[in-house]
């Protein structure tokens, strides 16, 4: 039997990518629906065969706890709504599977895994990289040496943001700017990639001045994190300059670059080598799975065989306090030493 999902918020992520990805589902289906606007709610349940009876306001959510077909709630609210929904949901009784970012502060992010651990539910953060086959190749061969140890790595995530995003332009519904939307995928994929924790942060903003968009929020940050093994990672983010979503691991006798790497699909990888000293380049096939399809039914499984999520809340909570470093380091203009954590990799 699969696991029933109910979606909470019908915008852009819903309706264009979670819920077309049900189709490629093996063991998550939608069975229930939130929202704010009951004529697009009607629409969009009659479009996947959801009864009206499971369609619910942001007021009756909490009767989602007498609709014993969910069994996950997929928080796709504004950020600052993430915290709000997940403690709700998990007094209902559910599962929560929780957008990125977590939420707008460490305090929010602990809240939420206390919630969900007094409930005895599941908190999964929705961290889809980490789901998707390209990358995962990525993590196995920096986790395996295939080129020696990772020495470096350059991620970059921008993109020149849309004047009519209003709740991301406001730092009370987004909490911040391009680093808790995109620049987080530059941390979290970091982070994925080698396995250890950043022990420094050292970070740059810079935001036009008389810019609309950016009257509340950062539009470009600049962070460089230190890893015990000796990595440095450089990232890059910004929200008003063209589309750039790649990064390159260089490490000892090679490199690997995806570029884009972290778009819905299409994504792309190059490795550079030189066996028997001589210089060439292999292009892996794209095994173009639908990542939140993958991600619905790591959840589901979890849900079923009784197992924590691959990215739990306290990853979420992990980069939360990162960007809460990367904010002060730019403002105090220096580096910050971050507190030393336990592996996360034992939540696995
Ligand atoms: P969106 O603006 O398209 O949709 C947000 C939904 O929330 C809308 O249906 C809106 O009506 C509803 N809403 C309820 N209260 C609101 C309020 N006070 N202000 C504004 N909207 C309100 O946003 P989206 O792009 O679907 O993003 C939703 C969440 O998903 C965000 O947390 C975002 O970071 C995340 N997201 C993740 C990915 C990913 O690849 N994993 C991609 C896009 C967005």
């Amino acid at each position: 039997r699969r696991v029933g999902y109910a979606l909470v918020g019908l915008g852009h992520l819903t309706l264009n990518e979670i819920l077309p990805a049900f189709g490629q589902c093996k063991h998550a289906k939608p069975v229930a629906l939130v929202s704010g606007d009951p004529e697009k709610m009607r629409k969009v349940a009659q479009q996947y065969g959801i009864k009206p009876s499971s369609c619910y306001s942001y007021q009756t959510y909490d009767q989602l706890k007498d609709n014993p077909e969910v069994e996950v709630i997929y928080i796709v609210l504004p950020n600052s709504m993430h915290h709000e929904f997940t403690i709700r949901g998990a007094k209902a009784g559910k599962h929560i599977l929780c957008e990125k970012p977590m939420a707008n502060s460490a305090k929010e992010c602990e809240e939420m895994i206390a919630a969900c651990k007094k409930a005895g539910k599941k908190l999964m953060i929705a961290y889809r990289i980490q789901y998707e086959p390209l990358n995962r190749m990525v993590q196995k061969a920096v986790r395996d040496k295939t080129y020696g140890r990772t020495k470096m790595i350059q991620m970059m995530n921008t993109q020149n943001q849309a004047h009519d995003q209003q709740w991301r332009h406001k730092k009370a519904l987004a909490g911040g700017g391009s680093l808790p939307d995109v620049g987080l995928y530059c941390l979290n994929t970091t982070r994925f990639l080698l396995g250890e924790e950043p022990t420094e942060v050292s970070a740059q903003i810079y935001t036009t001045p008389g810019d609309d968009r950016f009257k509340e929020i950062e539009e470009n940050v600049s962070f460089t994190l230190r890893f015990p093994s000796g990595v440095i990672s450089q990232c890059m983010t910004g929200y008003g300059s063209f589309n750039n979503k790649s990064y390159t691991v260089y490490a000892e006798t090679g490199s690997i670059e995806m570029d884009p790497a972290f778009p819905y699909h299409g994504l792309r990888q190059e490795r550079t080598h030189a066996p028997g000293g001589k210089q060439m380049k292999e292009v892996p096939n794209d095994p173009q799975k639908d990542q939140f399809a993958l991600e619905m039914d790591h959840m589901a499984e979890c849900v079923r065989q009784n197992k924590t999520p691959y990215t739990p809340g306290e990853e979420g909570l992990q980069d939360q306090r990162i960007m809460e470093a990367i904010y002060q380091s730019a403002r105090e203009n220096k580096p910050v030493k971050l507190p030393a954590v336990s592996k996360l990799d034992a939540f696995r």
